[in-house]
């Protein structure tokens, strides 16, 4: 069962996210707005402004937004774009073609940073146009930037709800990473000292050899892999101390065949 969040998830990521509006121009398929609708408020997006639809509102609209019945209750409906607009500072058009149109043109990864920090200095508003001829060179030219979705070149038109979903996904990663950057804090643990590193490499080749590992391999050349495997993970000093344990143990295990275990067993501290 799904639970209702009380909070709107928007809010704890990046406030501006839920003030983006989302504008569908003479949208002719309801569904396609309440496929609209669901896909917005996955992303933490709830603003909907409705130019012209054909049929709004409308038992198709309502049954695909499944849920998201709310931000087609709250949708705006306007009779023009221009008076969808109003009071909007900001305007993205999304379209397919790009139709010799000189508005500098953003994909959807540069469209989303830019529309968040857009949005934290007044209204912002993303047009989507008519399932089949798209947006007019007027209605474009409405906008200050195209958003293209770098499609198949071929069959380059994706389904209106489709499209809004990725660019809104795009707009959530953004917020996210907006978030993680303000917020992150950095790896609270502290690399091993190199001579610490240093000698965990001397002692493992030493067992290594011991065991016969190397047989008619070059030494140097295995140590060096396992030096760059063992780096990679940037350990602590206590995993460090850990290899350590498990190499001093075989060689406790060496010197005394048959015994159960050894004075360098694991403790139960080093098993954390
Ligand atoms: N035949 C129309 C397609 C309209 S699809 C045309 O070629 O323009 C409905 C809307 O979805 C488009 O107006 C646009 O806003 C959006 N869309 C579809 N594919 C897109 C793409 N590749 N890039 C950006 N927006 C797209």
């Amino acid at each position: 069962m799904e639970t209702s969040n009380p909070a709107p998830q928007s809010e704890q990521i990046a406030p501006e996210l839920a003030e983006i509006a989302l504008v569908l121009v003479e949208t002719s398929h309801p569904g396609n707005i309440g496929s609209s609708a669901r896909a917005a408020k996955t992303m933490g997006l709830r603003k909907l402004l409705l130019v012209s639809p054909r049929r709004f509102p409308d038992a198709d609209a309502t049954a695909l937004a499944s849920g998201a019945d709310d931000v087609l209750d709250q949708a705006q409906v306007h009779d023009s774009l221009d008076q969808a607009l109003d009071g909007y500072g900001v305007a993205y058009a999304c379209s397919a073609r790009r139709r010799g149109i000189r508005l500098p043109e953003l994909n959807p990864r540069q469209f989303a940073a830019h529309a968040l920090a857009q949005a934290r200095s007044g209204p912002v508003a993303v047009v989507f146009g008519n399932e089949r001829v798209g947006l007019s060179n007027a209605e474009i030219e409405r906008c200050q930037y195209l958003v293209r979705i770098p499609s198949n070149p071929e069959f380059g038109s994706l389904n209106l709800a489709a499209a809004l979903q990725l660019l809104t996904y795009e707009l959530r990663m953004a917020a996210l990473e907006l978030v993680g950057k303000l917020k992150g804090k950095p790896d609270p643990r502290i690399p091993a000292p190199l001579g610490e590193m240093e000698r965990m490499f001397v002692h493992l080749q030493q067992v290594l050899e011991r065991i016969r590992f190397f047989g008619s391999r070059s030494p140097e050349r295995m140590m060096a892999r396992l030096r760059r495997l063992l780096q990679r993970g940037l350990p602590d000093a206590h995993e460090v101390a850990i290899m350590r344990g498990i190499l001093s143990q075989i060689e406790y295990m060496l010197d005394h065949p048959g015994r159960d275990a050894g004075p360098q067993g694991v403790s139960e501290q080093d098993q954390g």
